[in-house]
């Protein structure tokens, strides 16, 4: 036998008994994002290696080890995307959508990060996205902000997610900190991981962001973030928590939550869980009012967020929160018993479904005994099994087996769509 090819490690399929809890969390967000007024917006899973270079940093984690870099034919550097805001500026860009206009966007799809694999965190794992462009003001940070805890209302999981809040200043603010921040810490270097050792160097706000024990209690006596920060991103983020207060979104100052990208600006935010071990942040955005221009376009402000499927799908599952509605059921499952009950058959699914687009009708295919049929309903786990023989099409009935309480009953071929209609 030929060896079976295996899917890359850290890239998962995702199987039918799944598919149906990622397409009700799709469908949830995507209903939420447009009654906000968000449109979507599609790029490609392959761009030019330097944008992310330039646009999410090159002393990030991302671009320093963990994209999915190759040459093409050509000897061009392609990436797959390991995040979307920066294609999604390139995209937007690219059709003028963005210099004095207001764009509410929101995107989906995988993207690539060569990491450990483990639970919650994957090589290819799936987003969804959503930026807002042209407004620097707080309310949009606020709005987004809303938005987000609405889709976590509709999902059940608001009371199990909370809101973390940050304003990191602008990057003047940020430089000074970084200063103080370094000098701190050389210090106590040999206390320090090895990771936060390189990044004094590279990018110390991240050493913020280490788990390491030792690097947090020396970090415990370190300058704050907060005393650096300028009248403008305090007021900025006063009006950001006044909104947020006023519509009852709870949430919590974390001054530690730098983020990992280099993009971001004033607001940064993350809603985390307490359900998924280490893997905790299902939903992570902030401001970035310097990346258009840093990738070549006019100065325009932004703010956004992105989530994880994987691990809401993940949470959704733990929590039990998957409603009876989301999950594949098979209403009616037809049996037929003959060529002319065969063709029948055809008839009379089109026939419920046309009635109701939204039911799932299943005639048996490739024939077989009655007895071999009716196991196959049952599999199926139909509410209904319709039975169609020549014995019924000569008369023009059908039998209509109730599979919940077993009960059957003969009835008119020409009512049955409607009552099945009724009854379900
Ligand atoms: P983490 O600190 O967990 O590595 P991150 O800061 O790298 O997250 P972002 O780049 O902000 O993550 O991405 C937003 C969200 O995408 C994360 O909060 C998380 O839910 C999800 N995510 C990021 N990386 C992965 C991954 N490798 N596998 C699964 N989900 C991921
Ligand atoms: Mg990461």
């Amino acid at each position: 036998m030929a060896r079976k090819i295996q899917a890359i490690r850290g890239m998962n399929d995702i199987l039918p008994d799944q598919s149906s809890v990622w397409l009700y969390l799709e469908k949830t967000v995507a209903d939420v994002v447009k009654s906000y007024g968000y449109q979507q917006i599609r790029f490609p899973i392959v761009e030019n290696t330097d944008l992310f270079k330039r646009g999410v940093g090159e002393t990030t984690d991302i671009v320093e080890k963990e994209m999915y870099t190759f040459d093409d034919r050509n000897g061009e550097s392609l990436t797959l995307r390991p995040e979307g805001t920066a294609s999604c500026v390139r995209a937007a860009d690219q059709a003028g959508l963005l210099f004095n206009q207001v764009q509410r966007l929101w995107y989906t799809g995988p993207m690539f990060r060569y990491e450990r694999p483990q639970k919650g965190r994957y090589r290819q794992f799936h987003q969804i996205g959503v930026e807002s462009f042209g407004i620097g003001s707080a309310d949009i940070d606020a709005e987004l902000i809303i938005l987000s805890a609405r889709m976590w209302k509709q999902l059940g999981l608001l009371e199990h997610v909370e809101l973390q809040l940050n304003t990191i200043g602008l990057a003047s603010e940020r430089e000074a900190f970084k200063v103080a921040l370094v000098e701190y810490l050389t210090e106590f270097k040999d206390q320090l991981d090895e990771d936060s050792q390189r990044r004094l160097t590279t990018n110390p706000l991240r050493i913020l962001d280490s788990k390491d024990e030792s690097t947090q209690s020396v970090l415990k006596a370190a300058p704050s973030l907060d005393d650096f920060i300028g009248k403008e991103s305090k007021t900025h983020f006063d009006l950001l928590q006044a909104i947020l207060k006023a519509n009852n979104v709870p949430f919590v100052i974390n001054h530690r939550l730098v983020r990992g990208l280099d993009y971001y600006g004033k607001t940064v935010f993350e809603w985390v869980t307490s359900h998924l071990g280490s893997q905790a942040t299902v939903c992570a955005g902030g401001r970035y009012d310097g990346l258009v221009e840093q990738l070549g376009g006019k100065a325009t402000p932004g703010v956004g967020f992105a989530m994880g499927i994987e691990r809401l799908v993940l949470l959704l599952e733990t929590l039990d929160l998957i409603p009876d509605s989301a999950k594949f059921s098979t209403d009616v499952f037809i049996v037929s018993m003959g060529d002319a009950a065969e063709i029948a058959s055809f008839v009379l699914a089109e026939h419920i479904r046309e009635i109701d687009s939204s039911r799932v009708v299943l005639r048996h295919c490739g024939g077989g005994n009655f007895k071999n049929q009716m196991k196959k309903a049952d599999k199926s786990e139909a509410r209904f099994t319709i039975i169609l023989g020549q014995d019924e099409i000569d008369q023009g009935v059908c039998q209509v087996k109730d599979m919940s309480t077993g009960e059957q009953q003969t009835c008119s071929l020409v009512d049955v769509p409607a009552y099945i209609d009724d009854k379900l």
